[in-house]
């Protein structure tokens, strides 16, 4: 039985004063919650000061993206054993803005996730395809080819501990959700080639959580499909009220 996973992609938002404020307030607000994992990823100049806030809690902390080499003459970029120093153990890696926006590629997202794998970071890795990948019936091609080339040369034990997050580009900040038929088959058949890929014990473990448009009024239905395991949440998990709504939304029926 998978743990639900529920992570806060706060993109470009929150300073330094507004990231640990939000950590103040919810973190009494979570701690008796131990059958779900709370992970936050705040913008990089607020990694450190959230894991500090969130010391000793039941909260995780991620980046949002990371450069592959350990160190360098790469102007503006952090390695991943610079975020591992701060205290962060989560990395967000391949978001579809860092595809669309800045360039990423199956082939970089290779990289970082094995450098972020080195560093004993666990990645968030982001998947999922385009509007016009969708209407042109494309969708379980184009996860096929992220999982084989984004995934190439991972072990079963790294697939084991990998949070794998279905995005579809469509979803994302436009306030429009994927059916619970859409997510379902989205999710079954990446569970099923990571299984074909990396063996069943690997697919079991790893998490396979659901991104796009995600709220405190849609979080039940969609993390009652099989196979989704959690969700990353963006523009709702700005708001500490509607983040711990959707966090006691996700928690398994029996302990709510
Ligand atoms: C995201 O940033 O990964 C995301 C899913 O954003 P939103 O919830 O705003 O669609």
């Amino acid at each position: 039985m998978r743990t639900p996973f529920i992570a806060a992609n706060w993109k470009m938002y929150k300073t330094v004063h507004e990231a640990v404020a939000f950590v103040k307030e919810i973190r009494p607000m979570v701690k008796d919650v131990h059958d779900v994992e709370i992970v936050i990823a705040p913008p990089l100049t607020s990694v450190r000061p959230v894991v500090e806030a969130a010391h000793a809690s039941n909260i995780g902390v991620a980046a949002q993206n990371m450069y592959w080499e350990r160190e360098g003459a790469f102007t503006g970029e952090v390695s991943a054993p610079m975020i591992k120093e701060t205290g962060a153990e989560y990395v967000i890696i391949g978001h579809s803005e860092r595809r669309g926006l800045f360039g990423e590629t199956d082939h970089t997202v290779n990289r970082k996730l094995t450098a972020a794998l080195a560093a004993q970071l666990t990645p968030i890795v982001c998947i999922g395809e385009t509007l016009d990948e969708r209407e042109r019936e494309e969708t379980l091609t184009i996860l096929d080819r992220q999982i084989k080339e984004g995934l190439d040369g991972l072990t079963a034990d790294h697939i084991a501990g990998l949070v794998v997050a279905y995005e579809p580009v469509w979803a994302i900040g436009t306030g429009r959700n994927a059916t619970p038929q859409q997510a379902g088959e989205a999710h079954a058949h990446i569970r099923g080639r990571l299984r074909q890929w990396f063996g069943g014990l690997a697919a079991d473990q790893c998490h396979v959580i659901y991104g796009g448009s995600v709220k405190a009024d849609n979080i039940r239905d969609l993390a009652s499909i099989p196979d989704v395991d959690g969700a990353l949440v963006g523009g709702a998990s700005l708001d500490v009220r509607g983040f711990f709504e959707i966090i006691t939304r996700s928690r398994p029926a029996a302990a709510v």
